[in-house]
């Protein structure tokens, strides 16, 4: 077939690939034309196969330079590299809606025309190559990687000789990504679940192969071992320091009886703090902290890692602990928006001493060669207490281990009482190991509720927006919000949103969602709803409802209660954005259905009370 076993892969094959996908909307078949496509990668590239299915150059956590190629430069190059002009270029733009059409039409107008290759500059002058996958990821990064005086030039000429050289069908692709709209429908599941086909004969496969990604989140890095050394290879993937984990999550819950039923009998509870997740890498002197959605925020953090490399006593060491904004005259908690504000400032140190921040520790994952991940939680615990040294700020997070029900209601009044959002009840048997990337029963959380009479909140995604009117009018004022199905990997409507908004709030997110607006669906959205403006699946927002209702207009949890019906939100109301979330950690169909049998329940025992 098209690869070379030990060498590279025409880039041809992964854009006919991209464009029999843009036809298919069956996630089996997609997932079986992605298996193909991995299955011919040589080892050697299939892991910059997999970062350009996911549009990107690598992991977003190593925190690579952005291409930096605008409308413009690209329309520029598009010209440059088929002897057209901007004008046409943007003429046609215009008429078709697509930059990737635009370079595919001119490409095959330019080949009919018989030209040998642009005279405008010596590395146009040679002949055409067949581009290959290698060629054509390392000018993409030698794109990226261009920056400060005359890299706009340097960009351009990368660009435009890649184009000169590329079919029309892999200029289309290559312009789609270097504009970030790919968009062939294609998630991290569904990679995953392909590299099972391609590589472990199905998808019973995937576990393994999930368990590895979960402790080492570089999907090319993962690929490249499936591919190089077969799936068995990967039971042996250990946590690495300074590539972030994926963090274990946890259920919900209300009654504590009933939640230490579920996590054992005995378990821990502790304080869960209303901040952010911090994964703290120490390599040496080297401090790098990773957020929930795995981004490198070192940067924001100095005073933190200063912290964390005066408090852990250990050469190499992974923990984790929630940093939370915290009131410089009394040290008391605060809320999580007081953290946020000093995020979107950016003159660091100074907001450092206006908003300090504390952390408090909770897990170990890893110390000094000792892969914890697979030790229960009492051992973590203890090696996390061995190897940290407490200060005012830099704490191990409070808790206390119990089997009864009235002990973590107490607990848990005390800790919103202290300015934590409520607690964490975590199994302490032996297989209480670090479950990275599962949401699952052996941690459970019990939130003070935000209103009384309120189910609970939800994240979800922004996948469409409506226009308002009066007031309103001209601006984007309502959302349509889906849920992440990971099953399925798409993206199901819940409900609209359209109050819990300031103007200013409004404003924002009309600027916000600008660049996010698409000309159709997002292939991996699923809606009957048809909004004002579809809008690519990125941004997450927590959203507090008066209950969960049966709605035939939403596909959430279509069918599952009744045929035809989804499950959607009554009364949904905006709380806040969640740009700590990815649109994959949203909240799921089957957490919904959970909350929704629940609400069921309890109406029924209500009633039974003659309540
Ligand atoms: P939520 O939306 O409730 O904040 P989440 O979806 O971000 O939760 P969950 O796993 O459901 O993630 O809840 C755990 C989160 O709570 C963690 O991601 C972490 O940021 C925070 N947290 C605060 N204190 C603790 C603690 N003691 N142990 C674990 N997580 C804690």
């Amino acid at each position: 077939m098209p690869s070379d076993p030990g060498g590279d892969m025409p880039f041809r094959v992964v854009a006919e690939a991209f464009s029999s996908m843009e036809r298919i909307t069956s996630r089996t078949q997609l997932t079986l034309l992605l298996s193909r496509l991995l299955k011919d990668a040589p080892p050697g590239v299939i892991g910059k196969v997999v970062y350009i299915i996911q549009g990107k150059l690598g992991p977003d956590w190593k925190g690579l330079p952005e291409l930096g190629v605008g409308e413009k430069l690209l329309a520029k190059a598009i010209a440059l590299a088929y002897k057209s002009t901007e004008s046409s270029v943007d003429k046609l733009y215009k008429n078709i809606g697509d930059l990737g059409s635009v370079a595919e039409r001119l490409a095959r107008e330019y080949r009919a025309r018989g030209s040998k290759g642009v005279t405008l500059e010596a590395f146009m002058d040679r002949g055409r190559e067949e581009l290959t996958v290698t060629r054509v990821y390392t000018t993409l990064y030698r794109i990226a990687l261009a920056q400060g005086e005359g890299s706009r030039d340097l960009k351009l000429r990368l660009l435009a000789g890649l184009l000169a050289d590329a079919e029309p069908i892999e200029a289309k692709y290559i312009v789609r990504f270097v504009e970030g709209r790919l968009r062939v429908g294609i998630g991290d599941a569904t990679i995953l679940d392909a590299l099972a086909v391609a590589y472990g004969g199905g998808v019973h496969a995937r576990p393994v192969i999930e368990r590895a990604y979960n402790l080492r989140a570089d999907l090319g890095f993962i690929a490249e071992i499936v591919a190089s050394r077969g799936v068995d290879a990967l039971r042996g993937v250990k946590p690495e320091v300074g590539v972030p984990i994926r963090p274990m999550l946890a259920e919900r819950g209300r009654d504590p009886g009933e939640i230490l039923k579920k996590v054992g009998g005995r378990a821990i509870v502790e304080y869960k703090y209303d901040g952010e997740r911090a994964q703290i890498h120490k390599k040496g002197g080297e401090i790098t902290i990773f957020s929930r959605r795995l981004e490198n925020i070192t940067r924001m953090y100095p005073d933190v890692v200063e912290m964390a490399r005066e408090g852990l006593r250990a050469e190499n060491a992974i923990v984790e602990g929630e940093i939370v904004a915290i009131d410089p005259n009394t040290l008391e908690l605060q809320p999580f928006q007081v953290l946020m504000h000093r995020k979107r400032k950016h003159d660091i140190h100074r907001v450092m001493r206006e908003v300090p921040v504390a952390v408090f520790l909770f897990d170990a994952l890893y110390v000094d060669g000792e892969d914890l991940t697979q030790a229960p939680l009492p051992v973590r615990k203890d090696r996390l207490a061995s190897i940290v040294q407490e200060s005012d700020s830099w704490r191990m997070a409070e808790y206390v281990e119990t089997d009864s029900a009235e002990e973590v209601w107490n607990f848990f009044l005390k800790a919103v009482e202290d300015g934590a959002e409520g607690v964490m009840i975590k199994a302490i048997h032996r297989e209480s190991v670090y479950t990275a990337g599962v949401r699952g029963w052996l941690w459970v959380k019990l939130k003070r509720d935000y209103k009384s009479e309120m189910i609970d909140t939800v994240d979800l995604v922004v996948v469409g927006a409506f226009y308002g009117r009066g007031k309103r009018g001209g601006k984007l004022s309502s959302l349509l919000m889906a849920a992440y199905d990971p099953e399925r990997d798409v993206f199901p409507t819940v409900c609209k949103v359209a109050t819990g908004f300031t103007d200013e709030e409004l404003d924002r997110m009309n600027e916000m969602l600008k660049p996010l607006i698409i000309p159709r669906k997002h292939p991996r959205v699923s809606s009957k709803l048809e909004p004002d403006v579809w809008v690519e699946p990125r941004i997450v927002a927590e959203i507090l409802g008066a209950e969960l209702t049966l709605s035939p207009l939403h596909t959430c949890c279509l069918d599952s209660v009744r045929p035809g019906v989804g499950i959607s939100i009554r009364f949904p109301r905006f709380i806040r954005w969640r740009d700590d979330k990815r649109p994959e950690d949203a909240t799921t169909p089957q957490e919904l259905l959970e909350m929704y049998r629940r609400q069921l329940r309890r109406l029924e025992e209500e009633a039974e009370a003659g309540l």
